[in-house]
């Protein structure tokens, strides 16, 4: 792990609740920024530009942070991500741009994500605009779901000249990025502003507007043009085991939101938490219920520590926050007295074959189950796949993948009806779910769209891999 990724050591007795919910990693100062961008090769075919995603030109950006030109700096990266300020704190860079970074292998990478943030902040808190709506082209694009994906194509698309209606079933938009991602690595606020951005290009935002219940789907694909389905996963799965209906059982995805939209001292929050899922909402829900004061949390996983979903630097930061780790530790029964949580009865597991994904199944161990003595149990055991929508979708003739996800095509992220694309989280039936993945689906879809209506090539295709199929 590269050395600044170490977790900020802080005594929690010696900070307020807020302060412990602030964001960890401080921002930059000037000159600070400046000595870093200065560290940077300026490489040529920069292998950290190949490794982003959104391919941000990394190298142009972080030499007009060195030369002074931090607004041009912060236009570099805009015109590939649209998203840049969110990108820059929940990316993880040591997995693509900063550990592909040529400056790892003798030195330490260039902190790439945080002369991102860097840009970013100087371009919000100066409240500069970039881009303006493009000149209207007479197609109408609906988005459904407001989170990376839905903004990322709204905004290219309005840049472009499409009117653009985005609907958002929850009351805010900006979707994980406002509601799922832990405050202390992105405030509200930052997901937000880039909400504004979105909608300063003439994008309109209807929110607590559910697509299905509030408007049909006949209705979308009958006046729209092109319909983009950004609508990532649902809540966390049941576990399916006795107890779960006890007082203190809670979805790891209403316990982040909560330190999110709420009070942070109206939070409910036990004394000995067992948090189920070692995933990135698992360790999110852990370090979180740490800070907001629980004595001892212990994050329960059925596999070891080798399959854990979680990064190897978030399972870094939540050891140094203080959370315990059982694996190969199977929970059959959450177990309560007068109605609330008492205890978690697990199996040890051994591992046996590997399964579909390759991955060793967990297999009990004989007579070895126990009771970990626990007030709160938190669900994280990923997010359900939206099934009724995926039937909905099917009588439009649009396919899904094997395992629940809106199957489409990678070039285009057009699905098997002519007007439905979708993109981000819904699609990931393979690989690892992220933002910044999210938002390269948004702006392909966007290109694609493009192509598809206007009939010639996208001007921001440059910024696209794989190259898009020739116009037909
Ligand atoms: C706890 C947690 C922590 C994470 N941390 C990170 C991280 O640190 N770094 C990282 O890169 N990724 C992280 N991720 C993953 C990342 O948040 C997602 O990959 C990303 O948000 C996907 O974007 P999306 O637009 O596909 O979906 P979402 O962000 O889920 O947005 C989907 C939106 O669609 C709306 N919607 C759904 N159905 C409808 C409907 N019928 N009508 C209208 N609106 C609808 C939802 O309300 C939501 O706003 C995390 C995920 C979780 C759960
Ligand atoms: S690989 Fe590292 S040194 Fe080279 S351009 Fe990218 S950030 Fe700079």
């Amino acid at each position: 792990m590269a050395e600044h990724y170490k977790p900020v050591k802080y005594k929690a007795w010696e900070l307020t609740l807020e302060e412990r919910f602030q964001e960890y990693y401080p921002p930059l100062s000037e000159r600070e920024a400046v000595l870093e961008a200065n560290r940077c090769l300026y490489c040529h075919d920069a292998p950290c530009m190949v490794a982003c995603p959104t391919h941000i030109d990394i190298p142009t950006f972080i030499r007009k942070i060195a030369t002074g030109n931090t607004k041009g700096s912060a236009r570099t990266i805009l015109e590939a991500n649209l998203l840049g300020a969110t990108c820059s704190r929940v990316c993880p860079v040591e997995e693509l741009c900063e550990g592909a970074c040529v400056m790892r292998h003798d030195h330490k990478p260039i902190t790439i994500g945080r002369l991102q943030r860097y840009a970013m902040d100087y371009a919000q808190e100066k409240k500069i605009k970039f881009f303006e709506a493009g000149k209207p082209n007479g197609f109408k694009v609906a988005v459904v779901g407001t989170g990376p994906a839905g903004l990322s194509c709204a905004g290219e698309l309005a840049k472009l000249g499409f009117d653009v209606t985005c609907f958002e079933k929850k009351k805010m938009a900006g979707g994980l990025s406002t509601y799922g991602i832990v405050v202390f690595r992105e405030p509200v606020e930052v997901s937000l502003a880039e909400v504004k951005n979105i909608e300063d290009l003439g994008v309109k935002i209807k929110t607590e507007c559910t697509i299905g219940e509030d408007i049909k789907f006949e209705e979308l694909i009958e006046n729209y043009d092109a319909v983009f389905f950004g609508v990532g996963l649902g809540s966390v799965p049941d576990l399916a085991v006795p107890g779960e209906d006890l007082e203190g059982v809670v979805d790891g995805l209403d316990f982040i939101e909560a330190t999110k939209v709420d009070k942070l001292d109206s939070i409910k929050f036990g004394n000995r938490i067992a948090v189920i899922g070692a995933g990135n909402t698992g360790i999110d829900c852990a370090t979180i219920a740490r800070r907001l004061g629980a004595e001892r949390v212990t994050i329960v996983y059925r596999r070891s520590e080798a399959e854990m979903p979680a990064y190897h630097f978030e399972y870094q930061f939540a050891l140094g926050e203080g959370v315990s780790f059982m694996f190969l530790t199977q929970p059959v029964e959450i177990v309560g007295k007068d109605g609330k949580v008492e205890g978690l009865k697990c199996l040890r597991m051994d591992l046996g074959e590997p399964d579909h994904s390759g991955r060793r199944m967990p297999v009990p161990a004989k007579g070895s189950e126990f009771v970990i003595p626990c007030d709160m149990v938190i669900k994280a055991i990923g997010q359900k796949k939206h099934t009724d929508l995926l039937g909905k979708l099917a009588e439009f003739g649009v396919k899904s993948t094997k395992n629940g996800y809106i199957a489409v095509a990678d070039d285009t992220k057009r699905s098997d009806h002519p007007k439905i694309f979708a993109g981000g989280d819904c699609i990931r039936s393979k690989g690892e779910a992220s933002t910044v993945a999210a938002v390269q689906d948004g702006k392909v879809a966007a290109a694609a769209i493009y192509r598809q209506l206007v009939g010639a090539p996208s001007p921001n295709e440059k910024h696209i891999e794989p190259v898009l199929s020739p116009v037909k």
